[in-house]
């Protein structure tokens, strides 16, 4: 059996057991240190701290409102907003858990998943309690749907999380698991120091933001993974208990700023899995971001509030996968069936495959200086 053969099967066997696993996210740190062996750089406080947030305005009487995101939450005094990561102490609004994480994991970027940015490399992924969405099918509801202080927290500043990827020479630290938007100035400030260190900072979101606090923040990021629930504002309220309108908004914001980014439109059997659904979406995607941006089908699995629903066919996520492509968009894949040939990509010019993955492997990549080598076609994307 040659290497490539042996990698194959040892993967398809390994990648089928991680998605059996269907939730790898423990709320506490214990299981990431076991994962990621920083456990000697990290100096772990049970505490959280506190920073003043960004984008609030007083109002009277001692309220405060948020604008980091599209609800604009009103906050009296000693109260929290959506999210119940900010809270207002005395008319200033603070940003809770700020350097305290509570999961960080080392992973492959196709884990975000990014498919066109640095492909085979890895990312020191954090995540904090909290979030702005309430999705009936969160694979990570032991952190999203829970606050700071209900969650095993560590002390990890801006500067020691860059300080840690760059001395185990980890590429990227990716604000991701829960939703980032919350916590804002801790993802701000670390993208910061990370640059300063020579690592690039990714973004794995929702995008339910607002456009000023997106614009800020792309400017300090290299990445942005969006993912689009679904293309109806009906799904968007009775599933995830948000608006589709300031998504698309984010992924206009993203193309304006020029930054790399990528969508994932998890398909859920019965409700965002209709061809005119996403036939809509892959035209709206045509019209307004155009064919360059990867689109990622993910398989759904039946957690949290959606255990009544199957896993979706793997026959309805090929179908969709030819929806989109028939509308123009070049670089359409299918993920969480490992092994399935959609996960690799393809020159959109010759067809030949460029890069080789099952799961989050990546097998073998052969663009060369950002093309096909076969017709040097121009392939987006950010490569080594
Ligand atoms: S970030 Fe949190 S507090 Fe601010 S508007 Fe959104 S949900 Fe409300």
């Amino acid at each position: 059996m040659d290497r490539r053969k042996f990698l194959e099967k040892s993967i398809l066997g390994g990648a089928a057991l991680g998605i059996s696993a269907a939730s790898p996210l423990a709320p506490g740190f214990a299981a990431a240190q076991k994962k990621t062996g920083v456990k000697d750089l990290i100096d772990q406080k049970h505490i959280f701290e506190a920073k003043e947030a960004q984008f609030y305005k007083k109002l009277e009487h001692g309220k405060i409102r948020c604008h980091i995101c599209p609800r604009k939450c009103e906050v009296d005094n000693m109260e929290r907003g959506f999210c119940g990561n900010r809270e207002n102490r005395d008319g200033t609004y603070y940003v809770l858990a700020y350097g305290n994480p509570c999961a960080a994991h080392i992973d492959p970027i196709e884990k975000k998943p990014f498919f066109h940015f640095l492909p085979g490399t890895q990312a020191f992924s954090i995540a904090t309690a909290g979030c702005n969405l309430v999705c009936k099918f969160c694979q990570n509801w032991q952190i999203s749907q829970f606050r700071p202080e209900q969650t095993e927290n560590i002390f990890l500043p801006p500067d020691k999380a860059a300080g840690i990827a760059k001395e185990r020479r980890i590429t990227s630290i990716a604000y991701t698991y829960a939703e980032p938007v919350v916590f804002y100035e801790y993802m701000y400030d670390t993208s910061i120091e990370a640059r300063r260190n020579g690592v690039k900072s990714v973004m794995v979101s929702a995008g339910f933001i607002n456009p000023d606090p997106m614009r800020k923040l792309v400017k300090k990021l290299d990445a942005v993974k969006i993912d689009l629930k679904a293309f109806t504002e009906k799904y968007y309220q009775e599933v995830c208990s948000a608006e589709l309108k300031p998504v698309l908004q984010t992924l206009e914001v993203l193309k304006d700023e020029k930054i790399w980014f990528e969508i994932v439109y998890l398909v859920v059997p019965t409700l965002n899995d209709s061809r005119e659904e996403v036939r809509n979406m892959s035209r709206w995607i045509m019209k307004t971001l155009g064919p360059d941006v990867p689109l990622h089908f993910s398989r759904f699995y039946p957690q949290y509030m959606l255990k009544n629903l199957p896993p979706t066919p793997v026959s309805t996520l090929e179908t969709l996968r030819k929806t989109a492509m028939d509308e123009g968009i070049d670089y359409v894949y299918i993920g969480n069936v490992p092994g399935n040939k959609a996960e690799s990509t393809y020159c959109p010019h010759c067809g030949k495959r460029l890069i080789y993955r099952i799961g989050y492997q990546v097998i073998e990549n052969k663009i060369k200086n950002g093309a096909c080598p076969y017709c040097r076609t121009k392939i987006p994307g950010v490569w080594i």
